[in-house]
């Protein structure tokens, strides 16, 4: 899962990107880059390293970016390790020059490595499926130039529908072509977000933003336009004109797991606030865990969240149970990614640091922790351990994501279904494994109706997946391209 950003009609557009990556930076903290175009003098800026948008870009590499034109990427790596020659936006030279970054993952990658190199003749030097998708859209170009077109709106998207007709996945893009304007395509059922922002200047155009989620908008002074449809291609020329073309006719199937976790509490996508949702998520997980206490014979003195994402919900759960809500992990902010302290001994105390109990609020009480999800069972598991350790009397645990059953080969990161907690395990055996008194999952058919859109990705909840993928070609493909290892876990 990443963040991406673009804009057009801006003066330093660039520039104006670096509080648009901030804004991003929870879907992605490996790496971050800014690629621009300059109208005037012709000329592509690309900027990208490894770490947080405020290590990549000091101010002196800011000011090199330069152009009305630019996109930006926030990378989490759900595929291998994290390699300088993988980091977003990229670039091909040939037609003109097209810069892009995506978020999500194509799912029938050997084909298209194949198509491009053995059909098409074009080499890739990455293991990025960005590359693949970069390599699509120009080959889709040329081959309308070759045919005799010029350059256009229609060509461009002509080209986009080659590309969605032949790459299956989730997928999200931004890009650019340069002389001519920006482009935004996604998948044909819209797995991964892409919103429309967009302001109106002083010759009474607009410029427009595209961003994975709405506060970037509001970072920029921006207003939210509408949604990018499931499988349309929307281009804005240099001279900021709008034009949308449809690529396909299929029902959207937004990843349900957006509401849950990845997205920041403060957008919306569908026209379904992410904070709302979490909210409604508390009040019926606090039905479901009312149910359970009676069944049960629970008694909870508090109701506490996992730190951040759990919050609303455990707010509303709390409200509604009439149980006080209190704050027993904190999270130190300060500590970021432990896995670049090599002492074995430091990294420990600096992962025993990302969480510190609240001693006081934790001796002697019955805890119900609400979590947004449970993925590898691990963190939840060390978290348990740990309000034990701080002598709390029960610890209960509910989940306002049902069992994670089954992996997702759409951008994030479990594409091993033996890595789930859940996986082929009943409640109990979860609970158990997990040290808990207590386990409470949100029923699927209340997430459903709780984030109230008719059509959703939960594949990973019930196996449904909206675009068929071999198990098994997917993980050889991966591990083949990767050489193993390296995988950053989410939500662990
Ligand atoms: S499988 Fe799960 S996490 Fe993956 S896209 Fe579908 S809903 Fe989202």
């Amino acid at each position: 899962m990443c963040g991406v950003v673009g804009l057009i009609g801006e003066d330093k557009a660039g520039e104006k990107l670096f509080p648009a990556l901030f804004a991003l930076q929870h879907r992605g903290q490996d790496a971050a880059g800014i690629l621009s175009f300059d109208f005037s003098r012709g000329e592509f800026y690309l900027e990208k390293d490894l770490g947080l948008v405020s290590q990549v870009f000091p101010m002196d590499k800011l000011e090199k970016i330069k152009g009305s034109m630019a996109l930006g990427h926030t990378r989490y790596s759900t595929i291998g390790t994290v390699d300088k020659a993988d980091l977003q936006p990229l670039i091909v030279s040939y037609p003109n020059g097209i810069g892009m970054a995506h978020n999500g993952n194509v799912t029938n990658y050997n084909e298209i490595v194949e198509y491009v190199r053995k059909r098409r003749s074009r080499w890739t030097f990455t293991r990025n499926d960005l590359e693949l998708l970069l390599h699509m859209m120009s080959i889709g170009v040329s081959d309308q130039l070759e045919a005799g077109k010029t350059l256009s709106a229609e060509v461009m998207a002509k080209a986009a529908q080659q590309v969605v007709e032949k790459v299956q996945g989730a997928y999200s893009v931004v890009g650019m072509m340069a002389d001519e304007g920006m482009f935004a395509f996604n998948d044909t059922q819209g797995i991964r977000p892409l919103l429309i922002g967009r302001k109106l200047d002083q010759n009474n155009k607009y410029s427009y933003c595209f961003a994975s989620e709405k506060q970037v908008f509001f970072a920029l002074g921006f207003e939210y336009f509408r949604d990018l449809k499931p499988g349309e291609f929307v281009f804005v020329d240099k001279d900021q004109n709008f034009h949308s073309f449809p690529l396909s006719e299929k029902q959207a199937r937004p990843c349900m797991f957006e509401w849950i976790y990845f997205a920041g509490a403060e957008t919306e996508w569908h026209g379904r606030p992410v904070y709302d949702v979490r909210l409604r998520l508390g009040e019926v997980l606090a039905n479901e865990t009312k149910r359970k206490m009676q069944e049960q014979g629970i008694q909870i003195d508090v109701v506490a969240p996992v730190p951040d994402t759990a919050r609303a919900a455990a707010l509303r759960l709390a409200e509604v149970l009439k149980t006080p809500y209190r704050e027993v992990l904190i999270k130190n902010r300060y500590v970021q990614r432990s896995f670049i302290v090599n002492e074995p001994a430091v990294r420990k105390a600096m992962v025993n640091l990302k969480l510190l109990p609240v001693e006081s609020e934790i001796r002697g009480k019955n805890i119900l922790l609400v979590d947004d999800s449970i993925v590898r069972g691990t963190t939840s598991a060390r978290i348990i351990q740990l309000l034990r350790e701080s002598g709390a009397n029960k610890v209960y645990l509910a989940s306002t994501c049902p069992p994670i059953r089954n992996p997702c080969f759409y951008g994030i990161d479990f594409p091993e279904g033996e890595a789930l907690v859940a996986h082929q395990r009943s409640e109990d055996q979860v609970a158990e494994l997990l040290g808990v008194d207590g386990l409470i999952y949100l029923p699927l058919s209340e997430l459903k109706s709780a984030i109230g859109i008719p059509s959703m990705c939960s594949a990973c909840l019930d196996g449904d997946y909206p675009v068929s993928v071999s198990k098994a070609d997917f993980i050889n493909t991966r591990s083949h391209n990767i050489g193993g290892g390296g995988k950053n876990e989410v939500n662990p």
